[in-house]
């Protein structure tokens, strides 16, 4: 077969090399350590927790040495094209502060963005070269069969239990005369182009992954379709020749791709390029809550696998990272614990240190994070962040809280111990923090019920309210609560009270207690004095008011 005249048939207009490509996109001047990395999403504009995780896995890869991060928009599949995408995708990652360095989202004329386009449809023009190629050197063919003809031969594969695929003696385009192809053409008939596969199924590759080390995997032997019948190159194809031009030396993706390597171990084969290091994440699991096995995370049953759920609730992108962070690197909350003012993009994350097996997405954990990290917050913080919350998520009752910002400073104060002996770690995310300090605005239904009966609750909260005195100070404050204990029948001492119980209705801290439910709901809440001085005294006396007969 005359392959250069093949070639010349198949792309007539295509004139440049693979060697022009080559002095097209430079090696990249980095220093010795610095890796390049990349996320290659698909534009669907949706993105998950999985790709989060891998995201900033490559991320702190490259940006712990000066290396690159880039991003590129891996659209050969028109249908799952979203409007928008891309900014959706830049902004998700944005929120947890994962930026890029270069790619799609920059403009095209930027100094940084030297190897692009970004965005694979742009780029057809590359992939053709290295298609025309490929042909040239009798390592890719056009394939003319049509979808009937390849689904007929499919269903002979089951029924004869045999590998199903386009290979071997099922490759019939394999073995076409030139005559045949170029009369298949003038014919105008539709084609795509495929891999002339050399693998064999008796043989293995060894595979190195970054993550799980040395893995053997059967040869591909499909011969695999490398450009669609519009052109538009597959996935596979694309993303060989994008990393080895985009100079990439290193991605962390997800799970699902590791299925796919032995194609592209052979494909970077047939191109001639060195293959990057790929590293294929473990997948993210959860214990079912009906089973209490481990499973998978998944889209339709987990909604806690959605971005959006973290954004629309409220979690703080950097108590967020830390736990993903967490998840990544075995000695990473180990080094967190023990540099907990360090800025965590400090920390040596390194790819040794990633998790192998399926990583266990527990939410109790990433609360008990969210705590931690929002009790470092200043209230200046806490209060910036809950208004960001408010803001792009609508929250007009929240906002109108934060509008009284004095108010809103004391309320974090208080229920953040911040200037106490100890800083409380109470809030987890934006939801539940405004559910948890909703009763400073708002008079609340009663969540804990009174221990008391009615008349004794209204008997407590008058005497209380008739000697109460705003201006007075905690302790004297305090002392006015023991007196209206004693006035009652109470136990102003708790000494005496534990010595004879039978003596009291109950005792000074039932007191409290009341009046705290009557003002808040709830039977515990921060420092009681703390909260009647930030709601005032109007708001106190009218909350209690509704307790009195
Ligand atoms: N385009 C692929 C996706 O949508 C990315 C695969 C890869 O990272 O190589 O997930």
């Amino acid at each position: 077969m005359d392959n250069k005249r093949l070639a010349q048939l198949l792309f007539p207009d295509v004139t440049a090399t693979p060697e022009d490509m080559e002095k097209r996109f430079p090696e990249r001047d980095l220093p010795k350590k610095a890796e390049v990395t990349r996320m290659g999403p698909s534009p669907t504009g949706f993105i998950h927790l999985g790709n989060l995780y891998s995201a900033l896995a490559d991320e702190r890869i490259a940006h712990r040495n000066g290396g690159v991060f880039y991003l590129r928009i891996e659209d050969t599949d028109e249908k799952r094209k979203v409007d928008g995408a891309v900014d959706i995708i830049i902004n998700a990652l944005r929120y947890f502060n994962i930026e890029f360095d270069e790619g799609a989202g920059f403009p095209d004329d930027a100094p940084n963005n030297q190897y692009g386009p970004y965005v694979q449809r742009q780029r057809v023009d590359i992939y053709h070269v290295y298609a025309k190629d490929l042909v040239e050197k009798g390592l890719a063919y056009p394939c003319f069969c049509e979808e009937d003809a390849l689904e007929k031969v499919r269903q002979e594969q089951e029924e004869a239990k045999v590998l199903t695929g386009y290979y071997g003696k099922y490759a019939t385009c394999r073995n076409l005369t030139l005559e045949q192809i170029e009369e298949n053409l003038k014919a105008n008939k539709p084609y795509v182009l495929r891999l002339r596969s050399n693998g064999d199924p008796e043989k293995e590759i060894t595979f190195v992954d970054s993550i799980k080390g040395e893995i053997k995997l059967p040869e591909n032997i499909h011969d695999v379709v490398l450009l669609k019948k519009d052109g538009v190159p597959t996935y596979h194809f694309a993303h060989a020749i994008d990393d080895h031009l985009m100079r990439t030396t290193v991605v962390i993706r997800g799970g699902e791709w590791l299925a796919s390597v032995p194609i592209h171990y052979e494909l970077f084969h047939v191109l001639g390029f060195k293959m990057p290091k790929y590293g294929h994440t473990a997948h993210l699991m959860k214990i079912d809550e009906e089973t209490g096995g481990k499973r998978k995370l998944s889209k339709r049953k987990d909604p806690e696998l959605s971005l959006d759920y973290y954004r629309k609730d409220g979690y703080h992108p950097l108590a967020m990272k830390v736990y993903l962070l967490t998840l990544l690197n075995s000695n990473f909350e180990e080094w967190h614990e023990k540099y907990p003012d360090k800025d965590i993009n400090e920390f040596p994350f390194s790819i040794d240190k990633m998790n192998q097996s399926g990583a266990l997405f527990d939410k109790d954990k990433l609360h008990s994070i969210c705590k931690n990290e929002l009790s470092k917050l200043s209230e200046y913080e806490m209060y910036d962040f809950m208004e960001d919350w408010a803001k792009n998520n609508d929250k007009t009752e929240v906002l109108e809280w934060l509008s009284d910002k004095e108010k809103m400073l004391n309320v974090f104060r208080l229920c953040m111990g911040i200037g106490q002996k100890r800083r409380r770690k109470d809030f987890e995310y934006a939801t539940q923090i405004a559910d948890m300090i909703r009763y400073f605005f708002v008079a609340e239904e009663i969540k804990d019920s009174f221990k008391f009966d009615e008349d004794t609750v209204s008997d407590i909260i008058k005497t209380y309210l008739a000697s109460y005195n705003h201006e007075e100070d905690n302790s004297a404050w305090f002392n006015k609560l023991k007196e209206t204990a004693e006035k009652l029948g109470f136990a102003s001492d708790m000494k005496a009270y534990k010595a004879n119980p039978e003596n009291y209705k109950g005792n000074v801290s039932d007191i409290a207690e009341v009046i705290r439910i009557g003002v808040t709901g709830m039977a515990n809440s921060p420092d009681l004095w703390t909260i009647n001085h930030i709601i005032g005294e109007d708001e106190m006396r009218a909350r209690l008011t509704r307790f009195v007969k």
